[in-house]
């Protein structure tokens, strides 16, 4: 193993000033899956620096909305009264994922940050261009049954693996960090990056950004919100695919929609244009039917996983039929 500097820090900024002048710094919390990275050598930093001390573990009522510190855990974070009573799907999507014991130490700030579950990513007798830029992507011509529908490229074709994030992707999120420069909020849609050319990026933090919280705004239609999970087995899996839907209606007409997927792109993907569809439309079955067909109109499968196609159209019509009716668990 790769010797690496330790150090605790005491504050937001001494952990920001921490990281100058270091190019392989990486911070740690509750280290459910960077733990897991470093035993593999797919990180091996120069400097690791402890956050798991800094005053960011609040959920807290702000004029912007629900302020979550980092530091929350998980579990915090879905069993929260607030949570649960104004946005039970990113709840449920919390519950959906991992297993109570991770979720008990996984903080939010690294549930941003986790990266994918691709198993030619963890598996070091494979080239990677996620590990390793310009060796090559095996999952392309590979066994790709869990890969991406949407987004992908020739570099890469891995799927962004959390949950928790495509309910945020739903909510309008937005994500407050702190760096060198100063603080800067970046919306959660626009946190997560495309593979392109670059596939070693998982997100648009500069060097040294630190994630600090997240805001919620407030949305009253969240409470009629579901998130779907389809997975192999029913705990401690990934997402084959999943849905978060939430709708706002006035006398069975849609004034108002979300709509995101999980397992099927690079990072969570977000349905703008068909939420844009489904605005005054009648909250109706053949209506659902019709946005799911825009919403997978794009979809590109590869070799193993073109399940994933009539699998999402499924998911989305149940979610939003599901949200129509006041939401609660698909
Ligand atoms: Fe690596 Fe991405 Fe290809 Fe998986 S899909 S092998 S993470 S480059």
């Amino acid at each position: 193993m790769k010797n690496f500097a330790y150090v605790r820090a005491n504050s937001v900024q001494e952990a920001v000033q921490s990281s100058a002048n270091t190019p392989q710094v990486m911070y740690i919390a509750g280290g459910t899956n960077l733990v897991d990275r470093l035993k593999v050598f797919l990180d091996q930093p120069e400097r690791l620096i402890d956050i798991s001390h800094l005053a960011l573990k609040q959920i807290e009522a702000t004029p912007e909305g629900l302020k979550i510190g980092a530091l929350v855990t998980n579990t915090e974070l879905a069993d929260c009264p607030e949570v649960r009573r104004d946005y039970p799907l990113l709840s449920r999507a919390i519950l959906a994922g991992a297993s109570q014991q991770i979720r008990n130490m996984a903080t939010v700030g690294g549930n941003l940050r986790q990266r994918t579950r691709c198993p030619y990513y963890y598996d070091t007798a494979f080239v990677c261009n996620k590990r390793d830029p310009g060796s090559g992507c095996p999952a392309v011509t590979g066994f790709n049954r869990m890969h991406a529908i949407f987004g992908a490229s020739d570099q890469c074709v891995a799927v962004h693996p959390s949950d928790m994030c495509v309910a945020l992707a739903a909510l309008d999120a937005v994500v407050e960090v702190a760096g060198l420069q100063g603080k800067r909020q970046i919306p959660l849609v626009d946190f997560h990056r495309l593979p392109g050319n670059t596939p070693q990026r998982d997100t648009n933090l500069e060097p040294g950004e630190l994630i600090t919280s997240v805001i919620l705004p407030p949305l009253p239609m969240a409470k009629s919100g579901v998130y779907l999970k389809l997975r192999d087995r029913t705990s401690y899996s990934f997402a084959l695919i999943s849905v978060a839907a939430a709708l706002e209606l006035d006398q069975g007409k849609i004034v108002q929609a979300r709509l995101a997927m999980g397992g099927v792109a690079h990072k969570p993907w977000r349905l703008e244009a068909v939420e844009q569809f489904l605005v005054g439309k009648p909250a109706l079955v053949d209506i659902f039917q019709e946005a799911a067909e825009i919403a997978l109109g794009g979809a590109q499968p590869l070799a193993y996983n073109g399940f994933k196609i009539e699998m999402s159209k499924r998911a989305i019509r149940r979610a939003l039929t599901v949200s129509a009716q006041g939401g609660g668990v698909v």
